[in-house]
């Protein structure tokens, strides 16, 4: 499968009209869904007999799978698709998939005439077609685009080819999407609808085909994956640690993650799973956002710093090593210099093994674009400053805490060295590893010797194997 987030260069030869491309090319921007979104676009463009281009120099079709969530993404896909024009003035097909297609649907047509395609997260499956539809505006002189920004009761996942042998030993399965939350800053529930949980067998299926091409390891993917609710096989409701507790078992499969969770989801039932399931990797990903209780009811995430502490307390109880991760927001429209120290002080008591945090970006559409006292970017970048220099103290500190440990690395790729690979820690730390013998896709006992701000070193001990 191609795929890249680097930034797109002009190209040089051009497609052949008349038999319908023949090589693609996706480039999926923004979070795990998309990457997987982008991984089955390519599985299923296969099983149609379409190879996959090395290089968006080689394609006659290329795909930008785009993200909505910061404004910089939206206006790097308009100058994305204006690179894809060759030197000789022909350009591949294109199409504008993911968030931004869903958003803005003809809006992009509209901009950028030389787009084929625009289809929305929901509606990939109907690529092929909306190929062919393409093709045949493209021979009729038509500067039409096809347009697909559907969302389908019936999901796509029922349209799309078992899964492929994956080319790493960890693997994205997306079991639930869209969301009901309505975060007064955010896009999904516009973007990716409301939300869905895959039926329990289909994904039993699909993490089997995975397994079977060769994966250890697999991230359940959700925007709000542990609202994830089905009914298993004995006709049993099930919540995600059901879920969990049931491919545990399958043979073959070493590591089970799951992202991203809403604190509000977070069950006594999941939580205890990190105490009982070998399998269940200790890292949990639990976004926050704010330690300020104003700016979290602004925010409307529903629930408040003291509450979020109190679901990381019981699950430290169940899980004492477990490695937490967050997500913050600095500058939301009214934010006070008090309501950051709350930011900061949740951060304190929280301590995070990682966290991502982002400067507010006002989203078209959602409440909080409107809102009054939108906050200066210099005070913006003063306080992403403050957060992410102690943020980078608790990642370190951290990864210290690790050193002379012995754990399981799944080797995942060559590191810069001759002889070295690099993997995962249980803790998702990135760990090198100097391991003659060893391959990708090895897991293997290890003594994590330093530790450095973004990755650790390791002696290896013996191979594993699940
Ligand atoms: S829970 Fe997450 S995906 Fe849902 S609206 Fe809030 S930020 Fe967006």
């Amino acid at each position: 499968m191609n795929q890249s987030t680097d930034t797109l260069a002009p190209l040089s030869s051009a497609p052949e009209a008349e038999d319908g491309p023949s090589r693609y090319f996706v480039t999926s921007f923004g979070c795990q869904m998309n990457v997987y979104d982008g991984e089955r676009m390519g599985e299923m463009l296969a099983a149609q007999g379409m190879q996959a281009a090395a290089s968006r120099e080689d394609a006659d079709l290329v795909i930008l799978n785009t993200c909505h969530i910061r404004e910089k993404a939206v206006a790097r896909v308009y100058s994305d698709i204006g690179r894809l024009k060759r030197d000789d003035g022909s350009k591949p097909m294109i199409a504008v998939a993911g968030c931004v297609a869903q958003a803005e649907g003809e809006e992009i047509a509209r901009r950028a005439p030389s787009v084929d395609i625009v289809v929305g997260p929901q509606a990939y499956h109907r690529l092929p077609q909306l190929i062919e539809q393409a093709r045949h505006n493209t021979l009729a002189g038509s500067k039409k685009a096809a347009i697909d920004t559907d969302m389908p009761a019936v999901t796509k996942f029922a349209a799309l080819p078992v899964r492929a042998k994956q080319p790493r030993p960890s693997a994205f399965l997306t079991v639930q999407e869209g969301c009901d939350k309505f975060c007064t800053y955010c896009v999904v529930p516009y973007t990716r609808g409301a939300e869905i949980s895959r039926p329990f067998a289909d994904l039993v299926d699909e993490a089997k085909a995975l397994v079977d091409g060769g994966v250890k390891e697999i991230t359940l993917l959700g925007q709000n994956v542990n609202a994830w609710t089905g009914t298993d096989a004995k006709g049993r409701h099930q919540g995600l640690e059901g879920l969990i507790e049931q491919l545990a078992e399958m043979p073959g499969l070493a590591r089970i993650r799951y992202t991203t969770s809403h604190p509000n989801d977070m069950t006594d039932g999941l939580i205890a799973a990190h105490r009982d399931i070998a399998k269940l990797m200790p890292y949990l990903h639990l976004p926050v956002q704010s330690g300020s209780d104003r700016i979290l009811k602004a925010m409307n995430r529903s629930h408040t710093a003291a509450s979020y502490l109190a679901i990381i307390d019981k699950v430290r109880r169940s899980r004492p090593d477990i490695a937490l991760s967050g997500d913050f927001i600095v500058g939301f429209p009214g934010e006070t210099e008090a309501d950051f120290e709350a930011t900061l002080d949740i951060v304190r008591a929280a301590n995070y093994a990682q966290a991502y945090s982002f400067k507010y970006s006002p989203r078209p559409g959602t409440p909080a674009a409107d809102m009054e006292d939108q906050i200066s970017p210099e005070i913006m970048d003063e306080r992403l400053q403050r957060l992410q220099d102690l943020l980078n103290t608790q990642q370190q500190a951290f990864n210290q805490t690790t050193v002379g440990e012995r754990t399981q690395v799944l080797l995942e790729r060559q590191g810069r060295k001759p002889g070295q690979l690099v993997g995962k820690s249980p803790w998702l730390q990135s760990v090198h590893v100097m391991a003659d013998g060893a391959r990708i896709g090895d897991l293997i006992d290890v003594e994590l010797v330093s530790a450095g701000p973004n990755s650790l070193e390791g002696r290896a001990l013996t191979l594993v194997n699940a």
